[in-house]
């Protein structure tokens, strides 16, 4: 339910709204906007009557039920578009963010040199695994917190902020200790248990979508983070599994508008896992931004042949250079910048 205050309502009455929807039982989600607050009551949804009731209460204007499943996640709870502060990075504004680095951060020498390139190019944050959800087990796994401890290096030298995965509930203090934005994989996306403890954490999360979950399922993984308190998400379609062959996945667009349809969340596109081939990364990435993504996750390596992970997929220095300067004619195409 959403419980809308009328406008110039005083701050006590929010604050007895806040405290009724708490004693039902429910947690409350206020949101202050420049005209009104709306306070979103979020739980087990059976005893709704007596939300409903609290129509009755001083500087209340209505209660609404929020239709969808996914509630704050969603653009009835909110209908402003969000955006997710990375330090002087701003997601979901006016401008398409870049996040590029390596697949896996593979030594201090390789991540230093990939940070170097990225950050000439104009990203505007660097990326790389430290804990990497491999298929085989006898692949490299990624170098842990001695990966982290690089990464966070690169980010004092470059300052550029850093984006790794988090692959478990274990990994969560560690993680977050050295990144500024804890990835969540596709492989993780309905691992509630882990998307709960995320929740409780103060650092933006990028939530990506699975192989093969649906819009709505996608949604709700991000309602688990949302539900326990953290808002700073941000969505990352990455291609879906289906029938083709082709490419590595099948990066659905559609994804964008339908998801900008549906959450005030920011949506970035990853045009590397979506197509598996570093030949067709810049075309996608440009598609993406001509479908209203608001930002970019580009996999980028020194020397890709020498790669430990993703090797076909990573863009070489040059080819990253020249597609962020591509970018900057697309971004505005769709009154944006880069
Ligand atoms: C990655 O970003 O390197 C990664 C493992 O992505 P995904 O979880 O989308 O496969
Ligand atoms: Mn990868």
């Amino acid at each position: 339910m959403i419980i809308v205050m009328e406008v110039g309502a005083e701050s006590h009455e929010i604050e007895a709204v806040i405290a009724r929807v708490e004693a039902l039982g429910y947690m409350s989600h206020p949101i202050r906007g420049v005209l009104r607050t709306v306070i979103g009551a979020v739980g087990d949804e059976r005893g709704k009557a007596e939300l409903q009731a609290m129509e009755a209460m001083s500087g209340v204007e209505r209660v609404v039920p929020i239709l969808r499943p996914y509630k704050l996640a969603s653009r009835a709870f909110k209908d402003e578009p969000s955006t997710v502060s990375v330090g002087d990075v701003r997601i979901g504004g006016l401008q398409i963010v870049v996040i590029a680095g390596p697949c896996a951060v593979e030594s201090r020498e390789l991540l230093m040199e990939a940070a170097g390139v990225v950050k000439s190019a104009g990203a505007h944050c660097l990326r790389g695994g430290a804990f990497k959800p491999r298929s085989s087990p006898y692949t490299f796994q990624g170098m842990g917190e001695e990966g982290l401890q690089i990464l966070a290096e690169a980010r004092q030298v470059m300052g550029l902020p850093i984006v790794t995965e988090v692959m478990t509930e274990s990994q969560i203090e560690m993680v977050a200790r050295y990144a500024d934005v804890l990835q969540v994989g596709a492989r993780n996306v309905q691992n509630f248990s882990l998307l709960k403890e995320l929740g409780k954490v103060n650092k933006p999360i990028l939530l990506k979508r699975g192989m093969s979950t649906t819009i709505k399922e996608y949604l709700m993984s991000a309602e688990y983070i949302l539900s326990e308190g953290n808002d700073q998400i941000i969505l990352c379609e990455r291609g879906i599994r289906t029938f083709e062959t082709s490419t590595r996945n099948t990066l659905d667009l559609n994804a964008v508008p339908v998801l900008k349809e549906e959450t005030h969340l920011p949506v970035l596109v990853d045009p590397s896992h979506g197509t598996g081939h570093s030949q067709l990364v810049p075309a996608m990435a440009k598609a993406a931004v001509a479908a209203g993504a608001d930002g970019l996750l580009i996999e980028v390596h020194p020397r890709p042949e020498e790669a430990y992970s993703d090797g076909a997929q990573s863009l070489k220095p040059t080819a990253f250079a020249l597609l962020m300067s591509e970018l900057k004619s697309f971004a505005q195409a769709a009154g944006r910048h880069l």
